[in-house]
């Protein structure tokens, strides 16, 4: 059978920004006392699109977002200007009063821009090293006022924010302390995807004792996705998930509590019926026999469908599961398909991520985290957004 012409899109990435929203709500609903819940949308939302998923969060009641740069805070606040509310006119002054603004955090710290440009931006920085706060602090003193900020303290991670020494010297010195305006000091943990890792509760207890040391009142950021899983006591003042808006799972190993988000598929290129003893796919590697079915799908490495997933991968045609066969090229994979009982045809869509098979699983097979497969999907793979606010 000759295949049947078709036109369209080789792949597509549909995102459920309802089923984003709702994720962010449960997140939210679970922390106590009093805890705000922002949202981590770095690295374009984890792929999924940081401009479609701020709005739909930001209609929600989120108001505060992570961005890991300072251009990605950039593209946030733009998305967010044109949903964020505001009051025409402030009943004293007749200035602008924005109400319940948003508030976008950069991770990185404040070396994304020239000090000047990134106060006028209006993003905030997190200080990660007594050079970001000598940088933050001269803006201070050039503006004339106390500039927004948060503080990191690293307690073991050992990636970005204070030591406790650092700690204790910031402690210590109260002029610099009064440039900051420090609307948060966070910390990042570890091992939370692990709840009974002993790692957790140091981190903890150092957190604790560390902050404690740069006096009250001060606003606490501690708990990432896994974090607000490990209890109330990680809760603090603003927990800081990404994954599990997203969908990817939380709890390593136990079952995952939240909705999965997006469904990527892949175009059937081809379909065809093996007529010679042989080999398929780069490399040669895999044998095929006269009589055997398979098709292409148009997907590969360059779609974020890693390379790593030759000889384990699964798609899924039509709600049954098939095998990936051959080395995974840049455009394309080959899947075996002799068990189905009615062959797909050029044109039908396989399911690489969707209802049958989770961001996690395609990651388990892969030998990697839903994080990875989730930001390294391919840009020309267009986004389609289904509920929410895109
Ligand atoms: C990425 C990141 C988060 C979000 O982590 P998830 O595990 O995706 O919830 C929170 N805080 C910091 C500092 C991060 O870098």
């Amino acid at each position: 059978m000759s295949d049947a012409a078709f036109y369209g899109p080789s792949s597509t990435l549909t995102i459920d920004l309802d089923a984003i929203a709702q994720n962010w709500l449960l997140l939210k609903k679970k922390l106590q006392n009093g805890a705000d819940c922002a949202a981590v949308v770095k690295a374009d939302s984890y792929g999924l699109g940081a401009e479609a998923v701020s709005r739909t969060l930001f209609l929600q009641g989120c108001r505060h977002f992570f961005v890991a740069q300072y251009a990605e805070g950039l593209k946030v606040q733009a998305a967010l200007a044109t949903v964020a509310k505001s009051f025409p006119h402030s009943p004293v002054s007749g200035a602008p009063v924005v109400v319940d603004a948003p508030v976008i955090y950069v991770l990185e710290g404040p070396c994304g821009a020239p000090p000047t440009e990134f106060i006028q931006s209006g993003l905030v920085p997190v200080l990660n090293s007594p050079a970001d706060i000598a940088v933050w602090r001269a803006a201070a003193e050039g503006v004339g006022r106390k500039l927004p900020c948060l503080l990191h303290i690293d307690t073991g991670m050992n990636r970005l924010g204070l030591n406790g020494t650092e700690v204790a010297a910031l402690a210590a010195d109260k002029e610099t302390w009064a440039a900051l305006d420090v609307r948060y000091a966070m910390s990042h943990l570890a091992c939370a995807d692990e709840a009974a890792h002993p790692k957790n509760a140091e981190q903890l207890d150092l957190f604790r004792a560390l902050s404690a040391t740069l006096g009250r009142p001060l606003r606490l950021s501690f708990a990432n996705s896994s974090g607000i899983f490990l209890g109330p006591d990680y809760h603090f003042d603003l927990a800081r998930p990404g994954c599990a808006i997203y969908g990817i799972s939380p709890l390593g190993g136990s079952s995952n509590p939240m909705q999965g988000t997006a469904r990527f598929e892949g175009r059937i290129l081809q379909s065809r019926t093996i007529d010679r003893a042989g080999s398929l796919g780069y490399g040669a590697g895999y044998a095929v026999t006269p009589g055997q079915k398979c098709v292409t799908v148009s997907i590969g490495y360059a779609d974020g469908y890693l390379r790593s997933l030759t000889g384990r991968g699964k798609v899924y045609i039509g709600g049954q599961a098939c095998d990936v066969i051959g080395r995974v090229s840049m455009d394309s994979i080959i899947v075996a398909t002799d068990h189905l009982t009615c062959q797909p045809v050029a044109g039908d869509w396989a399911e690489i991520i969707g209802p049958h098979q989770t961001v996690d699983d395609v990651a388990a097979q892969a030998g990697t985290i839903g994080y990875e497969i989730f930001t390294g999907l391919g840009i020309r793979t267009p986004r389609l957004y289904i509920g929410g606010a895109a």
